[in-house]
């Protein structure tokens, strides 16, 4: 049943389960799946996300934060959860009190860490040449001394790779002296008889175009909700993922511009002859790209395309509607997904707005409700 809200987002749990089962089945020996939740699980909605991939078996999760962890461990996950990114003193007992397996990134945090008193498990983060954060790959002497510290158990390594989406032949280059700098670090830690535990680098592009580089754990993000991070990456991949994520929004009202007339704010659209504009109860607190204003971004209604017109407000959006018929409030757009034969794709609404896929739907907004679909959305009748 189509939802009742303004503007929603519909996840489908077939969708999901054809990509999990796509990317397992490329994983290298003895390598699991760890889904990267983080940003509310790409604005999928995490605690419906993880919902869905604790139901398929998915036991090993990673999130940007000490907060985003928390919030899975109170909506029931109880997998393993890493914290990738950066976790200030006050929030330490966040990690125990969660059971959260915090990524350290320097001595000096380590040595913080470890003084907060209470045993906790962390995975050593190593700089391999991103530059962003790690312990870099020439200095072992700080990874060895992690080790020696009291409160802190290793109980895996990784790094992240900066250019395995690029196809160049730099950027091959680069994806394989990273995980040259990573296996050779690995290996000597454990030849001193460290037990590094999990060790792992692949991210999605890494998992597609380079399984071999192996590890313990795929950390895969964009892949597993069916998105490139570009259009061209999704015209050239091998791969058939299936997007998750729909989004739709009502029509709040439909009217007749009169030649002459200008609509929206500073009354942006002109078109200077009688055309039939539609509401949209979706704006770009919703996360909807306010760039996307003066016909740069489309929707589909009922089945045909209507473009974007005059500027995105806040909580609405304009649409010229001239030539399509039987358009009433309470009709439902599509803003990214299928209705009919055409698809409405977030790569392209990325492209359209300038930016990449990932942000696009990661900055879809907090007022959307999400919900997980049954079964395919009914075909709309006009
Ligand atoms: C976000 C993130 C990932 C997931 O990346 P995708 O490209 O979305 O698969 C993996 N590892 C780290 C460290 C990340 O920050």
């Amino acid at each position: 049943m189509p939802h009742t809200n303004r503007a929603w987002i519909e996840l489908n749990p077939t969708a999901l389960a054809d990509n999990l089962s796509l990317l397992a089945a490329r994983l290298p020996a003895g390598c699991r799946l760890m889904p990267a939740i983080k940003a509310n699980a790409y604005g999928h909605g995490a605690t419906q996300m993880a919902g869905l991939l604790c139901a398929a078996g998915i036991d090993a999760f990673c999130v940007a934060s000490a907060e985003e962890g928390a919030q899975l461990r109170s909506a029931g996950v109880d997998g393993q959860i890493l914290v990738l990114g950066y976790t200030h003193p006050d929030q330490f007992c966040l990690l125990h009190q969660y059971s959260l397996t915090q990524s350290v990134v320097d001595a000096d945090f380590a040595a913080q860490l470890s003084a907060f008193g209470a045993p906790l498990c962390v995975h050593l983060c190593v700089d391999t040449g991103m530059h962003r954060l790690g312990f870099s790959w020439q200095d072992i002497d700080p990874l060895r001394q992690v080790f020696a510290l009291k409160n802190l158990q290793v109980t895996g390594m990784f790094t992240h790779l900066s250019s395995a989406d690029g196809t160049t032949p730099s950027a091959i280059a680069f994806t394989h002296t990273q995980s040259d700098r990573f296996w050779a670090l690995v290996r000597r830690l454990r030849s001193d008889d460290l037990n590094t535990g999990a060790v792992h680098l692949l991210n999605s592009a890494g998992l597609l175009r380079y399984p071999w580089l192996g590890g313990d754990f795929a950390r895969v993000g964009i892949a597993l909700y069916g998105l490139f991070s570009t259009e061209a990456e999704r015209n050239a991949a091998s791969a058939k993922l299936r997007p998750v994520l729909s989004l739709y929004a009502r029509v709040a009202s439909v009217r007749t511009l009169c030649a002459g007339e200008g609509a929206g704010y500073a009354l942006a659209y002109n078109p200077g002859e009688e055309r039939r504009i539609a509401a949209l109860s979706i704006g770009y607190a919703d996360g909807l790209p306010r760039s996307l204003s003066g016909g740069v971004g489309r929707v589909l209604l009922h089945g045909q395309f209507a473009p974007i017109v005059g500027r995105v407000c806040m909580d609405q959006t304009l649409v010229d509607v001239t030539g399509i018929p039987n358009l009433h409030p309470g009709d439902i757009a599509t803003l990214i997904g299928q209705e009919g034969t055409q698809t409405l794709h977030a790569e392209t609404l990325a492209s359209q707005a300038g930016t990449i896929t990932n942000e696009i739907v990661s900055c879809l907004g907090q007022r959307l409700d999400r919900v997980v679909a049954d079964c395919p959305r009914p075909a709309q009748t006009g």
